[in-house]
Formats: C-alpha cells, sequence, structure tokens
C-alpha cells in the first residue's frame, strides 16, 4: 500500500510505503530537507499524529527549536532517538550565523550576522544601566535612501525570514547572559531596513518573540519603527498590535523632510498625522518621535515650533537623537544652543522629549550608521 501522508509540508511528495514504524521510501533521493522552524505548531503536531506518534511530541520539539534555540536535533534530550533519526531524515535546522562581534568601548556589541544565503545583516547589544536592548534588522539593505543614513545607501536586496529576525534577538540574549550577566530587556526593531515594509515577517517574529513557546517577552518591551509608511501604520492598528511604535520624524515641515527622506514626497506629513491619529484612536499607545537636529536644516525656531505642533496631535514624546556622521557629506549635528531651544520649546508645550547620546559610534553601530562596513562585498548586486 502506498501512502500519501503528511508531506504536502514538503516541498515534494513522497510516497511512503506502508510501514510507518520503519518508513521505507521509494526514493530517499526525492526527498529534499524543509527548514523545521518553517513548520508552525499546528503543522509540526500534524506531522507527528501523521506518525503514529503523540500530538504532544510536536509541542517538545517546538520548543526546542524556539525557546532554547537548539540548533541540531542530537541535543533534544527528551526526545527518543529514534525520533530524532527520523526528524533528521525529513528536516533541517537553519540557522544565523554571528560572523563578528565587535565591542564598543562603552560596552555595546555589534554582530554581523550571516544568513543562510551568506547575506550579512547587522545587530547591536545596547547596554544601560536599566536596560540591555537588541537592535534588530528587519531587510537586508533598504530601499528607503533617507541622505543621513548609511544604511539607507545601501540597496534592498531582501526581505528577514521571521526566524532571521528572532535568531538575532536570541544571539544578542546570550550575549546579554555571557557579558553582562543580565537578561535581555527591550527590542527595538532600529537596526537595518524597513520594518513595515516586511510586514508580515516582523509580525510573525514578534508573535514568536512574545509567545511562551518562544522567548515569553512582553510586547510593551518592543519597539517597531518606521520611516512612516502611512498605509502600514494604519494596518498596525487595525491588527490591534501591542508593542510601541516610533516613527523618525525629523522635520515636521514637508519641505524640509522630503530634503531628508524621499518616503515623504509620497507620505506627507499631513497624511503621517493622520494615519498616527488613527493609531492612537485605535490602540490608544503614544507614539515615540525619532528626531535629529541639524546644523543649518533644522536647526531653527520655525522647525521646533512645528515639531511641537506635530507632538499635539496625538500623545507622544521625543527623542532627541545625536547625529551620528556616515562620511563626509553635508550633515552636521547641530550646535548645543539649538538642541537646548527645541528641548525649551517642547517642555513649555509640555511635552516630553529626552536628549539620547549616542553609542557604539566607535564600532559604527549607533543609528543609522548599520552598513556592513566589514562585509561589504556582500551587499553589492552583480
Ligand atoms: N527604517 C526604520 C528603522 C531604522 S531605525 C526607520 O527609519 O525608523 C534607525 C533610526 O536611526 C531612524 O530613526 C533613523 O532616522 C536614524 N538614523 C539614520 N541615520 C542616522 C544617523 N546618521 N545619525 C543618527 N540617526 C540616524
Amino acid at each position: 500500500m502506498i501512502l500519501k501522508s503528511w508531506l504536502p509540508y514538503l516541498d515534494t511528495y513522497i510516497y511512503l510505503l506502508a510501514t510507518p514504524e520503519i518508513l521505507t521510501f521509494v526514493s530517499m533521493e526525492a526527498i529534499q530537507k524543509k527548514d523545521i522552524r518553517k513548520l508552525s505548531l499546528a503543522q509540526l503536531e500534524e506531522f507527528f499524529l501523521a506518525q503514529g506518534d503523540k500530538k504532544f511530541r510536536a509541542k517538545q520539539v517546538y520548543e526546542w527549536l524556539w525557546n532554547k534555540s537548539l540548533k541540531n536535533f542530537d541535543e533534544m534530550s527528551n526526545i527518543s532517538l529514534s525520533t530524532r533519526e527520523m526528524l533528521k531524515t525529513y528536516f533541517e535546522i537553519n540557522h544565523i550565523q554571528v560572523d563578528l562581534m565587535q565591542h564598543s568601548s562603552d560596552g555595546t556589541i555589534k554582530n554581523a550576522v550571516k544568513l543562510y544565503d551568506n547575506m550579512v545583516v547587522e545587530s547591536v547589544l545596547i547596554p544601560t544601566t536599566k536596560r540591555i536592548t537588541a537592535c534588530v534588522s528587519s531587510q537586508v539593505g533598504c530601499s528607503l535612501s533617507c541622505n543621513f543614513c548609511a544604511t539607507g545607501k545601501l540597496k534592498r536586496m531582501r526581505n528577514l525570514n521571521p526566524d532571521e529576525i528572532y535568531d538575532q534577538v536570541v544571539a544578542i540574549k546570550d550575549e546579554a547572559e555571557t557579558y553582562f550577566q543580565r537578561p535581555l530587556t527591550n527590542i527595538v526593531f532600529m537596526g537595518m531596513g524597513e520594518p513595515l515594509l516586511n510586514y508580515a515577517n516582523v509580525l510573525e517574529a514578534i508573535d514568536k518573540i512574545t509567545s511562551p513557546e518562544g522567548l515569553g517577552m512582553a510586547p510593551r518591551r518592543i519597539t517597531v519603527s518606521t520611516v512612516g509608511v502611512t498605509k502600514m501604520i494604519r494596518k498596525l492598528a487595525d491588527d490591534q498590535v501591542r508593542f510601541n511604535l516610533a516613527v523618525s520624524l525629523h522635520s515636521a515641515i514637508n519641505e524640509t523632510r522630503s530634503r531628508l527622506m524621499p518616503i515623504n514626497d509620497t507620505n506627507p506629513v499631513e497624511e503621517l498625522a493622520d494615519s498616527l491619529k488613527y493609531w492612537y484612536e485605535k490602540t490608544k499607545r503614544i507614539v515615540t518621535y525619532e528626531y535629529v537636529i541639524w546644523d543649518g536644516i533644522n536647526d531653527d525656531e520655525r522647525h521646533a515650533s512645528a515639531l511641537a505642533k506635530f507632538c499635539k496631535i496625538i500623545p507622544s514624546k521625543v527623542n532627541l537623537i545625536q547625529y551620528n556622521p556616515i562620511d563626509e557629506g553635508d550633515f552636521r549635528q547641530a550646535k548645543q544652543e539649538a538642541v537646548d531651544m527645541y528641548v525649551k520649546i517642547l517642555e513649555s508645550q509640555g511635552i516630553i522629549a529626552k536628549v539620547r547620546k549616542s553609542r557604539g559610534q566607535d564600532i559604527d553601530a549607533a543609528c543609522g550608521q548599520l552598513a556592513n562596513k566589514n562585509e561589504v562585498g556582500e551587499l553589492t548586486e552583480n
């Protein structure tokens, strides 16, 4: 008897001879091993049931794969040897690899992470007295071309898979424990790429990060930062997400913002404001605006007042980020007086504004500096 079994989950259909315990294959060569982490828990349960095994076996394996982040089947100590061998026949476990780890004098660590296809992204561990934050990438390169950002100078090569995002968090969690003997407390999607242009995978990764079978982290410890893709901000609101939203604003005046960020041509300030109103109506969550003040670009009172006005649209706070030079280009951090003037105007209107010091500049790990300098060859398109 020939069985056509659970194999829809494999790329190739294989016909099994009916002795499920022995699993004799007509053609072993026909098996293309599938990445087991592409299966949902429900799919894995179906697989084990089709093998004549217990449904709970799936949960055990799933926890090894996600919660414990095992990289091979042999370490799954509560799974029998024969089951482990069977799993190896069908599946492989794909994992990212931290290829290069750089330590900054301020404690920041930058990982160059090699993906399965040898492409490289970067993620950063940022330690402070209260927190250890993982800053993760969502795309290889970026399509948005913000003029002041090193990642923006790279081409967007591809979206990251949910597991590639998840693995970056796990790598940083392990480093937090190894180097600081402290747990990872926060995650920010502020690495390479635009998370809202890789929407489904980012949300799936967050789902895993927050689920009990995954890392069990609270959604309020996660922040997704966007350049301001208004359609997707509305979608986040519709999907009732429970994590935080940050918007890279940099100017609340269209003319200036378009000069800095080409996305503003199609998603202008008014539309951004509308999408944020929608976000707040649906989620009741405040938004953080990220804002760099540049010398001679947005360092005057007109820009500061426009920002204050924008901040009144919905409950919000402002992070005034220090500019991290990326080349010899036109951008320079504004003078201290300009930063003070912004803080004064914002605070006089009851808006919370924090001046953020840069971290990890000496290893190009600060905001906007992630550009695979050490692996740039991987990112040039042939
Ligand atoms: N694409 C998303 C996620 C990247 S977050 C977004 O734009 O929000 C990276 C943050 O660093 C953004 O706020 C970005 O505007 C900021 N940034 C980019 N280049 C920078 C630089 N050279 N100095 C300081 N901040 C920079």
